[in-house]
């Protein structure tokens, strides 16, 4: 088949495949009839499904501009539904005597309206919150209502955060304090003694497992937080001598996040469980085991060990945890604890999608060539045009490599007046046209010969979207992260143009040219060609974990507008909340401008152009007004409004 009757052969399901909606999607997305992107949920246990596009419609004739982060709160309650319901059936399934109490880790989202409905909808399966400072504390103990629920407190803690802990104890609610350092215990239970308050002791522990993937390093001995088995012993024998054993309820450890690799989990609770049974014998009172994070999100949807995937599903990871556990500690006869998991990652990733408006494209096509070259064309010139004439699917690399040389000789001649613009510019388009001759040759080639993998690549689109990769998506930059990507709508047509994804920040590193697929990586992304009078959206999909806080304010793009949704039985939707982004005024009071002053300072240079006769009073009024409205403008690309 040629690469037209691919095209033309072209239907919905092969959209899906292409993009991998139903690996990575979780089963929350679907493409209906008209080729529109869907969000596909349950709502009273009826199917609902609906398109983004009526989605961006509703949000954009209320007033609101993308970029928008798009929060789809029935995600947030299934992700936290699966996760209770699947431990649940695993403890029943194999008779183990703990119940589940999960805990949200507040770091991974810490948007109020994330643990408002944790506290909400969790409040059913005694979903409560994990804290790694006093910050995150006090926003727990503000959302949080259920006192069946647990609260875990790690990270560094200093008198104020152990006492509102202890205090929090005292009210009822199950506030767990978690030594991460051997110096904690004695300002813990100092502040214990003055207060007159029992606390509810954790102890952190260091594996000496560690697990594949990119957060391999926060597991083994040399991880930054825990305690080593030793400096455990001597925290028990100063709790012994107090006579405070009994205090030390829970043992927590946290392996990594993102844990590709099911056999590195069980692993893990396997050194875990034996150490919990340890402190058992050593008689403290024990009865939590907290397993921390790791439920890893197959962002590729490959099902694999790979860092971006996990080889393991949902039921696997919750099943494999229960049998371990139970198999240790009926051999040790140890009571069956309350397991306790710090899921993040998992519970918000798919909450979160990121709503982007195409605003331009550049492609790397050539020019039609001249019929004849002119007279005087330099030998450079010819010598291009030369290998044109000679091409077969025979000698693609040799043209290739006398392209390369050719263009190097004439970037020289150029560089000492030898050549001229016109010349050059001529010689650059004969180039072009040359690699995509040998592309084309190379599209009905099974092998691609050495050294020319890369050239689709070389001559992919790149499509401008209106967000920053900083702000949004900035795990995409710090380290790699490989997100899901796509188009919206039109996935009824096949995408001819294969494209990377530029940022409208000016910075280089603003590019996204690393593409989720079954296989590998694919350096580039088939997208749609663009219409004159259609907007092209593309959506950023599992963007819910990590991405809004660590964001930052690169070339002063803010914070995007947000908007919560809700979707009903009847399908319809209905807006929960809207946040609105930053506005120009706000980022730059965050790097210390004062916006009064800089409009203050416009203002007068205005009225000295006035005074100097370069514009008229009418204009002045024109331009400074336009200034004050920007800075009450939205920092991203706006279309209308101006
Ligand atoms: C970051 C963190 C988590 C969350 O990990 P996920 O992989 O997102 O589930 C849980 N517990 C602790 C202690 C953490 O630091």
């Amino acid at each position: 088949m040629t690469q037209k009757d691919v095209w033309n052969s072209w239907n919905l399901s092969k959209s899906a495949d292409l993009y991998g909606i139903h690996e990575w999607g979780a089963g929350y997305f679907g493409i209906n009839e008209a080729g529109d992107l869907c969000i596909k949920t349950e709502v009273n246990k009826k199917p609902i499904t609906i398109p983004f596009r009526d989605i961006i419609s509703g949000i954009t004739e209320r007033g609101m501009e993308l970029p928008v982060l798009l929060r789809i709160e029935n995600f947030l309650d299934s992700q936290i539904s699966r996760l209770n319901e699947s431990f649940r059936k695993a403890i029943k399934e194999q008779a183990y005597k703990g119940a589940y109490r999960g805990v949200f880790p507040i770091k991974v989202n810490q948007q109020e309206q994330v643990l408002q409905e944790i506290a909400r909808f969790g409040g059913r399966y005694h979903h409560g919150l994990e804290a790694g400072s006093k910050a995150e504390l006090m926003a727990a103990l503000g959302v949080l209502e259920d006192k069946e629920s647990c609260l875990i407190c790690n990270g560094y803690k200093d008198e104020e955060f152990i006492d509102l802990a202890l205090n929090a104890n005292k009210m009822g609610f199950n506030v767990f304090l978690v030594i991460e350092m051997p110096s904690e215990l004695d300002l813990i239970m100092e502040r214990s003694r003055i207060l007159g308050i029992e606390p509810m002791l954790g102890v952190r522990f260091k594996l000496s497992v560690q697990a594949g993937g990119h957060w391999s390093e926060s597991g083994g001995d040399r991880s930054l937080f825990g305690l080593t088995s030793t400096q455990i012993i001597e925290a028990v024998d100063r709790l012994k001598d107090m006579g405070k054993l009994d205090c030390l309820k829970l043992l927590h450890f946290h392996l990594a996040s993102q844990i590709p690799n099911i056999r590195d989990v069980r692993q893990s609770v396997l050194e875990a469980a034996r150490l919990y049974g340890g402190l058992k014998a050593e008689g403290a009172a024990m009865g939590y085991f907290d397993l921390g994070g790791g439920l890893a999100v197959d962002y590729d949807g490959s099902q694999t060990n790979y860092m971006h995937s996990r080889n393991y599903g949902l039921d696997e990871y919750t099943n494999d945890i229960v049998d371990v556990l139970k198999t240790v500690f009926d051999e040790e006869e140890v009571p069956h604890p309350v397991i306790i998991s710090e899921s993040g990652r998992a519970t918000v990733a798919y909450y979160s999608v990121l709503l982007v408006n195409i605003l331009d494209t550049a492609r790397f096509e050539a020019l039609p060539l001249p019929e004849k070259l002119p007279e005087d064309s330099p030998e450079v010139v010819r010598n291009m045009m030369d290998i044109m004439g000679d091409m077969n699917r025979k000698n693609l690399q040799e043209c290739f490599n006398d392209a390369q040389f050719y263009r190097d000789q004439m970037h020289q001649l150029f560089k000492y007046g030898q050549v001229t613009l016109r010349e050059r510019s001529l010689c650059e388009n004969i180039y072009l046209t040359i690699i995509h001759k040998i592309q084309g040759f190379m599209g009905q080639m099974r092998r691609l010969p050495p050294g020319l993998e890369h050239l689709t690549e070389n001559l992919a689109d790149i499509y401008y979207g209106n967000f920053s990769l900083f702000q949004s998506l900035p795990d995409v930059w710090a380290i790699d992260q490989i997100f899901p990507v796509m188009p919206l709508t039109r996935l009824k047509e096949a995408p001819t143009r294969q494209a990377i994804i530029a940022d409208i920040t000016c910075d280089c590193d603003g590019q996204i040219n690393r593409f989720i697929s079954l296989k590998d990586e694919e350096r580039t992304l088939p997208l749609h060609e663009l219409k004159d009078d259609e907007e092209y959206w593309l959506g950023f999909f599992l963007v819910g974990a990590y991405q809004e806080t660590l964001g930052d304010l690169h070339n002063l793009f803010g914070d995007t507008n947000v908007v919560s949704i809700r979707i009903h039985d009847d399908q319809s939707f209905e807006i929960t909340r809207e946040l609105e982004g930053d506005s120009v005024a706000d980022v730059l009071s965050y790097v210390e401008y004062n916006p009064k002053t800089l409009l203050e300072n416009f203002r007068q240079k205005a009225e000295k152009a006035v005074k100097e006769g370069l514009i008229s009073p009418r204009e002045r009024q024109g331009i400074v007004s336009g200034y004050e409205k920007s800075l009450r403008g939205y920092t991203y690309y706006e279309r209308e409004n101006y």
